[in-house]
């Protein structure tokens, strides 16, 4: 789908365009996906307190040992652990990118399938070895 500029408007050079467009290579739209699911990871860590540097909410010692709060703490970290995980195989899968490893299968070494590549950026396995977590 070649986007090109105004058809049939003059000279097509508009004023205030940048002369060196970045092109679509498909590597370079894997990195946005995978950047921008890095940013809603850590945004989510961050919602929940386990941000950078913090281990978790910060809950009142005078609650902390209500079976309730128990509870909501053991869901928070639980889910933080999720995220930190799902944000280590983004993390990996940049590493791939740049080092040109991107999109292949670890299992089996084939071309993952790009469509899958685009629902799941960050995966590290063609739809055959999936289910291995
Ligand atoms: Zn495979």
């Amino acid at each position: 789908m070649p986007i090109r500029g105004p058809v049939g408007s003059g000279t097509g050079n508009i004023a205030g365009m940048p002369s060196d467009a970045p092109t679509d290579a498909p590597a370079s739209d894997y990195r946005n996906l995978l950047q921008l699911e890095q940013a809603q990871l850590d945004a989510e860590l961050s919602e929940l307190g386990f941000d950078d540097g913090k281990t978790g909410l910060e809950y009142d010692a005078n609650f902390a040992d209500t079976s309730q709060v128990t509870a909501e703490r053991g869901e928070a970290e639980a889910l933080a652990g999720k995220l930190k995980d799902a944000l280590e195989e983004v993390h990996a899968a940049i590493l791939r990118l740049d080092d040109g490893n991107y999109g292949t299968c670890e299992a089996c070494g084939v071309t993952i399938n790009p469509a899958r590549l685009e629902a799941m950026p960050a995966t590290r396995f063609c739809i055959d070895h999936a289910n291995r977590s």
